[in-house]
């Protein structure tokens, strides 16, 4: 049986259809009717040959919801028929990394979408232990979405160790700050603030309950400082990448304050250990990626609506090369503002 799948030929070129066999599954895998498979600013790095993309062509993809179209011999918690969302790390489940509960380090791990046939595609074959049920209520759309930006969202405020009652401040509130702010809100906290310079975003942020601290109207730890009576916060989440919020984020902390660093850069920024650190006993944390054991708790989150994803998703389009493209040039253009889902089966 063929389907259709649009791949990555060569880095910096657009990506194509191809007609390619549907995969076969082992005893132990799904395969899975796609139904959803949002476009991610990762891809538009993929395409671009930003980040390396292997072996050639490659389906990307790695935001995926579906249903259960076939299911191998061994698969006990799925059978045919079951709506899923799809975990993006295809993990070992047997090696030193992922018993200890740390499969974002799998000594042989690869992300779909990345290293592994991807959901831009009308099926994926994938280990049936990386499928979720995604209950009735949640769109397939929406199980896509959110099986990246707000998993890594919930990963930033575990490793933060976010207890209810403390205060959060949010340093970017992009798709994955307005997750944040509601899974932090989910979790207990007090009050969260949220720090960005654009407006627009910051009014979305509060309707979502969070106080908006715009940082180009005024420095954003003295804010944070004025509104905490000086206290500073428990957690501060840096989700941008850029040294000037991480500084910021850092300096903002309360004494036995964490912050969670998401966003990516190679560039450094500098501390002052005594002042900042020491003296505030205060913790620098990395976040990479995140675990399939949280999904559950995720799903569950938006299944109650304590994570409103409704708003997220800008436009749905068909499983066309053309608009995947168009959608991947606005990504290069706009950024996280656009959020396209893929309907290979019609909307
Ligand atoms: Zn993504
Ligand atoms: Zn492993």
């Amino acid at each position: 049986m063929k389907m259709k799948a649009v791949r990555l030929i060569e880095p910096g070129c657009p990506l194509e259809m191809q007609e390619i066999d549907v995969p076969q599954i082992g005893p132990r895998d799904v395969l899975v009717r796609v139904e959803a498979a949002s476009i991610c600013h990762s891809d538009a790095h993929y395409r671009a040959g930003v980040s390396p993309v292997y072996p050639l062509p490659m389906t990307l993809g790695h935001e995926v919801a579906g249903v259960v179209e076939q299911a191998g011999a061994d698969v006990a918690k799925l059978k045919v028929g079951d709506r899923v969302c799809l975990h993006y790390m295809v993990t070992c489940g047997d090696c030193e990394y992922c018993n200890q509960g740390r499969e974002q380090f799998c000594t042989s791990g690869k992300m779909i979408g990345k290293y592994r046939d991807g959901g831009y595609a009308e099926y994926i074959a994938i280990p049936a232990r990386s499928a979720f049920v995604l209950p009735d209520e949640i769109p397939f759309a929406q199980g896509a979405v959110m099986m990246c930006s707000s998993s890594t969202s919930l990963h930033a405020i575990n490793k933060a160790r976010l207890q209810p009652g403390e205060t959060v401040a949010v340093f970017g509130v992009g798709g994955l700050g307005m997750s944040a702010i509601q899974l932090a809100q989910a979790y207990g906290a007090l009050r969260v603030y949220a720090v960005d310079i654009n407006p627009v975003k910051l009014e979305k942020a509060e309707r979502f309950g969070a106080v908006p601290v715009n940082a180009k109207k005024a420095d954003p730890v003295g804010e944070i400082r004025r509104l905490t009576g000086g206290r500073g916060v428990d957690v501060a989440l840096e989700l941008i990448g850029l040294p000037l919020t991480m500084d910021r984020a850092f300096r903002s902390l309360a004494v036995f304050g964490r912050v969670a660093i998401a966003g990516l850069t190679d560039r450094t920024f500098e501390i002052a250990p005594y002042r900042d650190l020491l003296n505030r006993e205060a913790e620098i944390i990395g976040v990479s990626d995140h675990l399939a054991e949280e999904l559950p708790l995720l799903i569950e989150f938006v299944c109650r609506g304590q994570l409103d994803l409704s708003d997220v998703i800008t436009e749905t389009v068909d499983l066309d090369a053309g608009a995947i493209n168009d959608a991947l040039d606005q990504l290069d253009e706009f950024g996280d503002k656009v959020r396209v889902v893929i309907a290979p089966f019609g909307h």
